[in-house]
């Protein structure tokens, strides 16, 4: 057995939270929902995360003397978002349990790494290539073709880090305009929609997932998500078992997102897997206020050992993000029949900040 499978927390005890953004905001009030205690850990003294914590404690990540005194204080450690350091999840899972466990990080902090794995499972992505030069680059432009994206294979997060290449581009400038020595070269996908699947896996290895969730971006940003996605329930079906091989190959312990593309195709559309998230992911938000437990709620149940709750969809769902200074227009939507809001706390609405966000739910009629 492993030390992950070993977790039983009872009420009372104390969750640490690696970050404290919202995701990690919503995980503590989830917590708290269940009788548990967290406490965040996090550079950034106006994390929105600390509002709602006893305890918090407000170091850097690399500060080992911090983390060992956070670990002392916790039964168990999650995190909310993936760029956690290796350096930083080594020192902790010494001490605690790290949930889920920070080897699936090195696969997903990595386009490279987690593609390789992914089709390693023989789940489809788009084609790509490993890029370390510009000549690297224009190489694989011969392979894969254009249009294509190149990212970097670190640290890109809503549409930051990546480049559309088209005929005609100069694959010099592309690559010194991203700034990186790796980065990998992906075929454009001509998607019809952008899904993701919500998959949370317990300790013993069950496995639910939420209904199919369909984005909708802007400037990169998720903007609109709604549930269930259109797509025909056989597709929805094949997208929650690819979900759910992910999760069982990493030994997946808490929720995790992954984001697909759907693609028309002459015998109807397919699958292409575009992102692991190893964590709780902002297209699940709608399950706070749409289904009969939230992305939050099974993952603190996950890694705390609990059984996993069977969620149930209250209806067609549509999550709206508020996004910069759409913040401002928080007393329209208070106002909103039927609208639930959801205010992060946090300060400057800087433009593409998630600021909050906001459930509509429309029950199925009697
Ligand atoms: P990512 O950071 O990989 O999640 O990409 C952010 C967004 O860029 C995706 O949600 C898509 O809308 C778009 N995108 C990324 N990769 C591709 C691709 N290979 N083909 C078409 N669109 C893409």
């Amino acid at each position: 057995m492993t030390a992950s499978a070993q977790v039983k927390l009872k009420p009372g005890d104390t969750i640490g939270i690696l970050g404290g953004g919202q995701l990690g905001r919503m995980l503590a009030l989830a917590a708290a929902r269940l009788g548990l205690r967290c406490q965040v850990f996090s550079p950034d003294p106006d994390s929105p995360a600390f509002d709602v914590v006893q305890y918090a404690t407000c170091a850097e990540y690399a500060d080992v003397e911090a983390l060992e005194l956070f670990a002392a204080d916790v039964d168990v450690i999650t995190y909310e978002f993936e760029n956690v350091p290796a350096a930083t999840a080594m020192v902790l899972s010494a001490r605690r349990p790290v949930l889920p466990n920070y080897k699936v990080l090195e696969i997903s902090q990595d386009r490279l790494a987690e593609k390789d794995f992914v089709n390693g499972l023989g789940i489809a992505t788009a084609p790509y290539a490993d890029v370390a030069s510009a000549a690297g680059l224009r190489a694989a432009i011969g392979t894969i073709g254009l249009p294509a994206v190149v990212k970097t294979r670190r640290f890109g997060y809503d549409g930051k880090g990546q480049a559309m290449l088209r005929e005609g581009i100069d694959v010099d400038a592309a690559w010194a305009d991203l700034e990186t020595k790796s980065a990998i070269l992906e075929g454009f996908v001509p998607f019809e929609r952008e899904i993701s699947v919500i998959a949370a896996r317990g300790a013993d290895g069950q496995v639910e997932c939420f209904d199919v969730t369909e984005n909708e971006h802007r400037d990169h940003i998720l903007k609109y998500s709604h549930a269930p996605a259109r797509i025909p329930e056989t597709l929805a079906e094949e997208a929650r078992s690819i979900a759910t091989r992910i999760a069982t190959a990493l030994d997946y312990i808490g929720v995790l997102a992954v984001e697909m593309f759907v693609v028309p195709g002459k015998t109807g559309p397919t699958l292409l897997v575009n992102e692991i998230a190893p964590r709780v992911h902002n297209s699940g938000h709608w399950t706070l206020d749409g289904a009969s437990v939230s992305q939050f709620e099974q993952h603190i149940r996950a890694i705390a050992g609990w059984p996993l709750a069977k969620p149930v969809r209250h209806g067609a769902v549509t999550m709206t993000n508020l996004i910069g200074d759409e913040i401002n227009d928080y007393t329209r939507w208070l106002t909103v029949p039927g609208a639930t809001v959801h205010l992060y706390g946090k300060g400057a609405a800087r433009p593409g900040r998630k600021m909050g966000h906001v459930t509509q739910v429309t029950p199925p009629k009697l």
